[in-house]
């Protein structure tokens, strides 16, 4: 290990302190720092002359100091710093407001390069609140383009600038490419040493540009590394082939509440007809928000049951795993005593109490065929009887690396099925447009829902300023007065001093007491425990409750079809796909229903995204405008995808994802063995073993 993975607090330079507010950022070593890219650039490039400086500009000055002074603003008393700087060609005064330590680190005579913007006065041209840095030093906080990273408390870009440019000068060579040089040069990439460092330093704009494109392309490469590594072991395997018994499936389709679209019809017969082969299913079933992917799968598990097998369906969060649980006994009612939920906090079947021990004697001998749950699932502990089907909903909460690890998993649960492993179907309601479906589902089939249920209304959508508010409160009043239900979404849980927005404990209470006081209303949010949060969930659905306020947490999936307003607070803050998502968790009923995004801002009107949220109600057309107006790294979100910031923002690039599919193919084809890049298959190994469940 070299000095590069050491530990911060144990390098002199950085100290203990400083080393537990970097670990906050996630960075631990002086590898995660030289990888701690900054999320924007301020061109401070411009050196002029101070008797050539104009009014208005972002200047970068170097001259001597010839007086400098510490004081107080006449009105309301702020610290102020004033000082006197020439060069050749002219003076200039500085001004420093509430900054008053300037005073102990400048000192006349000092020789400075100072960056700032040159503002007018009264009595004449100041240059307001520059940077500085001395003169003699190589530019790094000024006089170049300077990069700005991401704020946390205690650390600002100024510290990270020295540290880094430290690091870089006295580590950077230890970082190894691992690219093969054949590879960098066909795809002429930039040199790794060179591309970290123009991303913290860079020499000019398009350099950025290039740098970003290298390491995209290199964490391209692995996540195409794993996914082909993944389909190779994958389209080895074997699995349980499950015979299309059409009679029962006809029978069970036919005595739903509602008639199938023919989008679900299409869905469910291609994933029987894959279930059918022996070859494991890996599917994809795309489908927006109440499209009806639930039935879908039932269908499918459905099949497997008749069959005499086991469906194991995951969800990435509890409340979601609940309510499958309740859909599915209720739609496989002929079947509910094998039906069977196991989340972290309880095991369930419908009529049954269960310790842990019998739950998992119930799956291991096969009493239960359709086992719904969260992560627990995959846990050790659990053994199938003859596990044939896994289904992963909303799969697109699980980031790229968690995927090919459910892959592995799937093939790794332990079934008796002697070498076979289960066919794979994922569920998602994040409409991928085409594009990024290639570099995240290359080795997937997809089928998708794009067809909703008949009679379905459109969700009237409006947005909502300060003056409206009161309108839409009256608005809710008069619907829950007729029996139906509400959800109030904020962004917060608690009020925060840093972030200026509304929380949803605050807002309750306030809403309670001011706004609603005839009303029930319930609480969810992240923070709960799942007994707390079910608790709520059971209240809201049985009607015990008015009202939902709740944070993003009810993304995910919940069925309610008495609700029919969403009401978003500080629209602004949420993601297009997002607000699409709580948009979904209304109208899933028979009657109309209204979607109200408000803000404590009018500007927030004029916002693109909200506009088009206003306009379409499809998801697949707000996809487009999403990757459109913002890329699409916003749009599925870092967090979600668990790819770096630089990566996200190449994920539109079709051309850039083919080249790394294209030469993750031929390295694997070159070296199947895996023996002439030991390096590169070592960090694969590595990658594929971090990926977790959120
Ligand atoms: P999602 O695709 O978002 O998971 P769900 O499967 O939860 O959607 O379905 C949303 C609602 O639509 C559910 O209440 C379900 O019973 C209902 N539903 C599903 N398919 C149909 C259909 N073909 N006709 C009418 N309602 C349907
Ligand atoms: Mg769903």
């Amino acid at each position: 290990m070299g000095k590069i993975d050491e530990k911060l607090e144990n390098l002199t330079a950085i100290g203990p302190k400083y080393a537990a507010k970097l670990k906050a950022l996630g960075i631990e070593t002086v590898r995660d720092m030289l990888y701690h890219f900054p999320f924007r650039y301020e061109d401070l490039s411009l050196v002029f002359p101070i008797g050539e400086a104009k009014v208005g500009q972002l200047v970068t000055l170097v001259g001597k100091i010839k007086k400098i002074r510490a004081g107080r603003t006449h009105f309301k008393k702020m610290p102020l710093v004033t000082a006197l700087f020439e060069d050749k060609s002219g003076t200039i005064k500085i001004v420093w407001f509430n900054q008053p330590f300037i005073g102990n680190n400048i000192k006349e005579g000092d020789e400075l390069r100072v960056s700032g913007k040159l503002a007018s006065a009264k009595d004449g041209v100041y240059l307001a609140n520059p940077v500085y840095e001395k003169a003699s030093r190589v530019p790094t906080n000024a006089g170049r383009i300077v990069p700005v990273y991401p704020e946390t408390r205690g650390i600002t870009s100024k510290w990270l600038r020295w540290k880094i440019s430290d690091s870089i000068q006295k580590h950077l060579r230890e970082i190894e490419d691992l690219i093969p040089p054949a590879i960098a040069k066909r795809q002429q990439l930039m040199n790794l040493h060179e591309a970290i460092r123009e991303l913290h330093f860079p020499s000019n704009f398009s350099n950025i540009e290039k740098a970003r494109k290298r390491l995209a392309f290199e964490e391209m490469f692995f996540i195409q590394l794993i996914a082909l590594r993944a389909k190779n072991t994958w389209n080895q395997s074997k699995a349980i082939s499950i015979p299309i018994k059409e009679k029962q499936i006809k029978s069970f389709v036919s005595q739903l509440p509602f008639k199938l679209t023919n989008a679900q019809k299409k869905a469910a017969w291609e994933i029987l007809k894959d279930l059918e082969k022996s070859k494991p299913m890996n599917r994809l079933l795309e489908g927006d928000v109440g499209s009806g992917k639930t039935v879908v799968a039932a269908i499918a598990s459905l099949s497997v049951l008749n069959a005499g097998f086991q469906t194991a369906i995951l969800t990435p969060t509890e409340v979601l795993a609940r309510q499958h649980f309740d859909t599915f006994s209720q739609i496989l009612k002929k079947f509910s005593r094998r039906i069977g939920l196991l989340t972290a906090s309880e095991r369930r079947t419908p009529f049954a109490k269960n310790t842990l021990k019998n739950f998992l004697g119930k799956i291991r001998r096969g009493e239960l065929s359709v086992i719904i749950g969260t992560h627990a699932l995959l846990e050790d502990k659990v053994t199938f009887k003859n596990l044939a089907l896994v289904i992963v909903d909303e799969q697109h909460r699980f980031g790229v690396e968690q995927r090919a690890k459910l892959q592995k998993t799937a093939i790794s649960l332990k079934d008796g099925l002697a070498g076979k492993i289960p066919h794979l179907l994922s569920m998602t309601a994040t409409p991928i447009p085409r594009t990024l479906a290639i570099a995240y589902f290359g080795n997937l089939d997809v089928s998708i829902l794009d067809e909703m249920p008949r009679g379905r209304k459109k969700i009237e959508t409006k947005f909502a300023g300060p003056q409206e508010k009161k309108a839409v409160w009256n608005f809710i009043k008069k619907e829950l007065r007729l029996g139906r239900q509400a959800f109030i979404i904020y962004p917060l849980i608690e009020k925060s001093e840093k972030i200026d927005a509304r929380s949803a404990i605050k807002e309750k209470e306030r809403l309670e007491k001011e706004i609603f006081p005839e009303f029930k209303i319930g609480l969810l949010h992240g923070r709960m425990r799942p007994k707390e949060k079910e608790e709520v969930m059971k209240r809201f659905k049985e009607r015990e409750l008015d009202i939902l306020v709740s944070t993003s947490v009810i993304e995910v999936g919940v069925d309610v079809p008495n609700a029919t307003v969403m009401v978003i607070e500080n629209a602004e803050r949420f993601g297009l796909a997002q607000l699409h998502q709580f948009r979904g968790r209304v109208g899933r009923g028979k009657y109309q229903s209204y979607c109200f995004l408000m803000s404590d801002s009018d500007l927030a009107v004029s916002s693109r995204r909200l506009k088009a949220l206003e306009k379409y109600d499809d998801g697949f057309k707000l996809a487009e405008i999403d990757l459109e107006i913002r890329g699409p790294g916003e749009f599925i979100g870092t967090r979600q995808s668990g790819l770096a910031d630089t990566t996200m923002s190449y994920l539109g690039d079709v051309k850039l994802i083919q080249a790394a599919r294209l030469e993750a193919q031929s390295l694997i084809a070159f070296d199947p063995k895996e023996t002439k890049f030991p390096k590169i298959w070592k960090k694969v190994q590595e990658k594929e073993k971090k990926a977790h469940f959120e």
